[in-house]
């Protein structure tokens, strides 16, 4: 069954007080989930622990890193590898967010290398891609897209591809307040799931594609209500224990 998704991205935020304030103040207002639904907290790494006892016996409420290296361990002084993950029972990656793309220089084939590696040991990735808005601008954002999917996730094979979750974030519409509309996020999406059914079959059709990029608890509503919307992945307002549950009330 293809999962609707709620997930919040703390980013670089939050002291440790204000990020166990958040997530219980969350955690005590989260709805009865229907089994499709899951609820996923992006926490910084030294609140992985925390988080993760605080979730504990909830079930379809998971916490995940934001990121992650290629390799299992070494001297990779700052690093932060999977196998530490797992061994933290963190169930979810954020991998190639833009800002890890931008600030970072994280290409699509380095990604396909942290894919690889977060599969081996039974971490869903959470694959962020979305084009800048000159691409936008110039009408070329389904080619980028689609090339992002195709350089870091078409060596997979169909069994990988399912343990998968795809963000969509149109780089104009992260933190700019500026969301894109429904029927911009709907078509973008459905070409995404166009893109995967070509070479992954029919297991695209039971793949979550998030839409991320100033996601608020005023149009969280419309947005999931796309057909190829199957929830968000959520900054700014996942900061906000108010929004956040109104936007996990959102899913479908
Ligand atoms: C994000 O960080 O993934 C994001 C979409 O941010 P925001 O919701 O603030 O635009």
């Amino acid at each position: 069954m293809k999962k609707q998704i709620a997930a919040a991205n703390w980013k670089m935020n939050l002291t440790l007080q204000q990020a166990e304030k958040l997530l219980d103040d969350v955690l005590a207002n989260l709805p009865q989930l229907q089994p499709q639904q899951q609820v996923v907290f992006a926490v910084p790494f030294p609140y992985l622990q925390m988080a993760q006892q605080k979730i504990a016996g909830k079930q379809q409420v998971f916490i995940a890193a934001q990121n992650c290296y290629t390799k299992k361990s070494g001297a990779f002084t700052g690093e932060v590898s999977v196998e530490m993950l797992q061994s933290l029972n963190i169930g979810f990656v954020v991998l190639g967010h833009s800002e890890r793309r931008e600030y970072f220089g994280e290409d699509n084939q380095f990604l396909a290398e942290k894919l690889n590696i977060a599969l081996q040991y039974n971490i869903t990735p959470i694959f962020c891609c979305g084009e800048p808005l000159n691409i936008r601008e110039a009408g070329t954002q389904n080619e980028f897209v689609a090339k992002q999917l195709e350089e870091s996730l078409f060596h997979l094979s169909t069994e990988q591809l399912q343990k998968i979750v795809i963000a969509y974030e149109p780089i104009w519409a992260i933190g700019t307040g500026k969301t894109a509309t429904s029927v911009q996020a709907q078509e973008m999406q459905a070409h995404l799931r166009s893109v995967l059914s070509k070479k992954f079959g029919d297991a695209a059709n039971n793949t979550s594609i998030l839409y991320g990029g100033s996601v608020k608890g005023s149009n969280a509503k419309e947005l999931f209500s796309q057909p190829d919307v199957d929830g968000g992945l959520v900054g700014g307002a996942s900061l906000n224990a108010d929004e956040f549950v109104t936007i996990i009330k959102s899913l479908k």
